[in-house]
């Protein structure tokens, strides 16, 4: 993945974000703001400060699609993001593209998926 690939995906996650981040108060939201808008290295901080914040504020369900963005975007720092972690694959894009978060590639989901339903539902 390419660095404008990489600032293409950050800016989906980014939005992701402000989606589930819509009961945050205007500081904080002015806060993303800026540390998005630096886009120089030391923002990464900044930016995973006010994201983790947020998560605090945040119910359940919210907090966890926050801390799904947030890992995302400490893979991203590391460049290991849009590689399937089970497989080190590097995950199809247009799957990127619909699921800004997706850790595993669809074979590897397909998989996991498949195993769980054994564990969970009656084998057949
Ligand atoms: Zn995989």
């Amino acid at each position: 993945m390419n660095a404008t690939e990489c600032e293409h995906f950050k800016q989906l996650l980014l939005s992701e974000l402000r989606r589930h981040a819509q009961h945050i108060d205007e500081d904080q939201m002015q806060a993303l703001e800026v540390a998005n808008d630096d886009a120089k290295e030391s923002s990464d901080l900044a930016l995973r400060d006010v994201i983790q914040e947020l998560a605090l504020k945040l119910g359940d369900r919210e907090s966890q699609m926050v801390a799904d963005i947030d890992q995302a975007l400490m893979r991203m720092s590391e460049g290991s993001y849009g590689i399937c972690i089970r497989c080190n694959q590097p995950i199809d894009q247009r799957r990127l593209e619909a699921m800004p978060t997706a850790r595993y590639d669809a074979a590897c989901q397909a998989t996991i998926e498949a195993m769980k339903g054994q564990t969970a539902g009656p084998s057949l």
